[in-house]
């Protein structure tokens, strides 16, 4: 299914981006214990729209919002 333009911007928001409002969170927070400052959280969601999954992480090596197509 084709992303949808929310998503799609969803991916490019900062790490303190709202998620859309068709995005839910699905599963649990995942909180990474390690040393600071490699501590940090992810939490994925998945749009109601497009059924795409959005992982939001505040790990600062990664991107804060990963779309995962297909
Ligand atoms: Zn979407």
């Amino acid at each position: 299914m084709k992303i949808c333009n929310l998503c799609e911007g969803q991916s490019k928001k900062s790490l303190n981006g709202k998620p859309h409002e068709y995005l839910v969170e699905i599963g649990e927070l995942r909180i990474f214990k390690g040393q600071k400052p490699r501590r940090f959280k992810e939490q994925d969601y998945q749009c109601q729209t497009c059924r795409a999954k959005i992982t939001h992480s505040t790990d600062s090596n990664n991107l804060a919002w990963t779309l995962w197509h297909g």
